[in-house]
Parts: structure tokens; sequence; C-alpha cells
């Protein structure tokens, strides 16, 4: 895409969230992004086609040139890719059909290079954790602590995977260090849960930065999508993987997405503050045992009940007892019978994940409103007896 002299002022990341990808409206006439549904594009040079398709082939490299077929790139889409490269700080960024496609595209990079070996760290987001464990993609996973991924560092390593705040404990990592033990390996940062309005990865250290866009950037809870940040090195060989195994975003995805990063920053701050307020009451309520929130804070927020977290599921009436996360409204999901239900059961609690956790996305709505539910939901007949169970210990 086209860049003015403008581009290379630093603004701030509130800024960018709303000009970014669209640098070139103005001189094109227009003020809202077009949306470019073809799937083809004329071109009566196929002498220059042919040059263009070997040089991509080649290099994974994108030209300036008109688009050739949906495949391979989509103008529309490729604002989204900007914006959001910008915002994470780094040169590239490169969409996918959904979060999986973009976690997948990554690993399928590192093993055409012979690299099949994956250091992980749990919890990670349960398909994700899956995926690497079922080897699928014909990688082999070793799981570790931060401290023991130098060590487990070989020679096919090919990436090393993290999630911070992660999904769904929120447990914090020390990205800064997890990048030191990575040596030369790259290290992935999935950073779904923060957006680069809480944290930016790349300046931790970590190479790639992954986005289940279908979360925070899309933020209305009505698109699906993956992206991953990174250099344009990289980029290149995820453009080549994109191209022929066929997960891309769909132009009307990048459309939605580009729209949403507009009020990320907005979005983030806002919910943030309503999630802290939450985690203030919850965590002075006998009816809630533990309560995970991270430093760096966030709309996520995880806690454990007394009673049975079900009844909290079958209770709530304005929050929506859903999976995903990131969507302008309030949704409250039970991990292990939900997204962290195809994990082994003895991998998920031993990373945390306890059968009383659950796992909350508070939305834009009035804290007021949201905690009247919870606490209603709290109250179910088994939190009211935990309550009590409370109260008679502490009188007792
Ligand atoms: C949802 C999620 C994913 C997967 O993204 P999809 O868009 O659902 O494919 C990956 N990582 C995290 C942390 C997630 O929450």
């Amino acid at each position: 895409m086209a860049t003015d002299d403008f581009s290379a002022v630093s603004r701030a990341l509130a800024t960018e969230a709303v000009h970014a990808g669209r640098e070139d409206l103005a001189g094109l006439g227009l003020h809202a992004p077009p949306l470019d549904l073809s799937t083809t594009y004329p071109s009566y040079d196929s002498r220059d086609e042919a040059a263009r398709i070997d040089a991509f082939a080649a290099t994974g490299a994108l030209d300036d040139g008109p688009p050739v077929y949906a495949r391979l790139s989509n103008p529309t889409v490729a604002r989204f890719e900007t914006a959001l490269a910008k915002l994470e700080g780094t040169e590239s960024a490169v969409s996918f059909a959904s979060g999986m496609a973009a976690l997948t595209a990554v690993l399928l990079v590192r093993a055409s290079l012979g690299l099949r070996h994956v250091v992980a760290v749990r919890p990670l987001y349960g398909c994700s954790d899956h995926l690497l464990n079922a080897g699928l993609l014909g990688t082999e996973v070793t799981w570790v602590d931060p401290a023991g991924i130098a060590d487990a560092i070989r020679p096919d390593t090919g990436l090393v995977l993290v999630e911070s705040p992660a999904n769904p404990t929120l447990r914090e990592l020390d990205l800064r260090a997890i990048a030191h033990s990575c040596g030369s390996v790259p290290l992935l940062a999935d950073n779904t849960f923060a957006t680069p309005v809480l944290q930016r990865p790349v300046e931790s250290g970590a190479r790639l930065v992954l986005h289940s866009a279908t979360k925070y950037l899309g933020g209305h809870g009505d698109v699906m999508g993956g992206i991953v940040a990174c250099d344009e090195e990289f980029a290149r060989k995820l453009r080549q993987v994109r191209f022929t195994t066929g997960g891309v975003l769909h132009p009307f995805a990048g459309y939605l997405l580009l729209r949403g990063l507009a009020t990320l920053p907005v979005r983030v701050r806002a919910a943030s503050a309503t999630a802290a307020e939450l985690v203030a009451r919850l965590s002075a309520d006998p009816r809630i045992s533990a309560v995970h929130y991270p430093r760096i804070g966030g709309a996520m927020v995880a806690f454990e009940t007394v009673g049975d977290p079900h009844e909290v599921i079958g209770s709530v009436r304005l929050i929506t007892p859903a999976v995903s996360l990131g969507s302008v409204d309030t949704l409250i999901q039970h991990p292990a019978s939900i997204s962290h239900r195809i994990v082994d059961a003895g991998d998920r609690r031993s990373s945390g994940v306890s059968d009383r956790l659950l796992r909350m996305s508070v939305g834009l709505e009035d804290v007021e409103d949201l905690w009247a539910d919870l606490d209603q939901a709290l109250s179910g007949p088994r939190g009211l007896r935990a309550r009590d169970g409370r109260r008679t210990e502490a009188a007792s």
C-alpha cells in the first residue's frame, strides 16, 4: 500500500487505530474504505502476470501491481493487515480465516524447514493445546514451565509458543525473559487477550504475534479471523503457505476487522475499567474462592466459585453464557466444559484450569447492571448454601 510522508511520524496508538490502513483514502476521494469482493482481476498482459507469479512463488513478496486472485491477496484485507502491523509495531502482518488457521500456517512454515518440534507453555487456548498435543500437523510438542524453555530447545525446534495473559487462567509470563531463553528460535506470543492496547510482544523480543481477530480486534462477536504480526521475512513465508493452503480471510471479514480496530483502544480501556471494578467486588465476596486478573489489566476476569460453577452459568440473565470473548457484551463460560474441554482433564487441571473456574469476558455494559446479574447468579440455590456455609464457619 502506498505510504505518504505522514506515516513516518510516530503517532499515538489511539490515532493509528483510527487512521492506519486508510492512508490513501483521501487521495482516492473516499472516506470509508472500499470493500472489494472480487475473486479475480482482469489482466491483458499475461507475460507480466507470469513474471509476477514467479516472483511471488520465489519470495512470497507482494508487489504494488493490481491483484491477481483473491487467494493471493485482497486490497480490503491488506488494509486490515497494514493497520494491525502498525498497532503491533511490526513490519508486516498476514491474516487468515481464523486464529487456528493462523497458528496452523506458522507451524507449517516451520515444519516445511524440517523444524517440527515445538516448545510450549501451558495453559494455552484449548484448541491450540490440542493442535500441538495431537500432532495433527506432524509436529511434536514439549510442554515446559518458562524456566525449562532453554533446556527443551533441540536442533529441530522451530517455535516456542506462549500466551500471556493465558486463556483461561490469565497467567502472566515474563515475555522478555522467555524471548531470551529462546535464543534464535522464534517466539510466538498469542496476544489475543492483551491486544496491542495493553501489550506489544515484539517490544519484549517475540518474533511472531498471533491474534484470534475473532475476539477483541473484531470486537462485536460477528466476524471470525486470525492474524500474525511479524517481520516481512516471516510474512513472506506465511503468504506462500496461505496461498497454497487457502485459509484466507474473507474481504468482508477484513472490512469489519479494520472497522473494529478503530474502536479497539476505547473498547479495551472502557471494558478494562469495568473488569477491574468487578474484580474488586469478586475478591471481597465470600462466594468466590479465587480471582485471577492480570497485572497489565484487561477485560478478561477468571474466578473460582465456592459453589457449583454450572449454577452460575445457568443463572445469568444479562450476561450471555457463551464461549468466545472480546465482544461489546459480557460473556461467561466454564472452561473445563467448553473452551478447554478438548484438553486432557489431567493436563487441564495441572495447568490451573480447575473445575470451579469460570472465565468472563467483560463488555461495555454499566458495571452496576453487570454486578447485579453476577450477584443474583452467584446466589443460585447452591451459591446461597455455600455463602451460608461460610458464614457458619466464620461464626463458629
Ligand atoms: C479463540 C482463541 C484462539 C483461536 O482463534 P479462532 O479465531 O477461534 O480460530 C487462539 N488463541 C486464543 C488465546 C484464543 O482465545
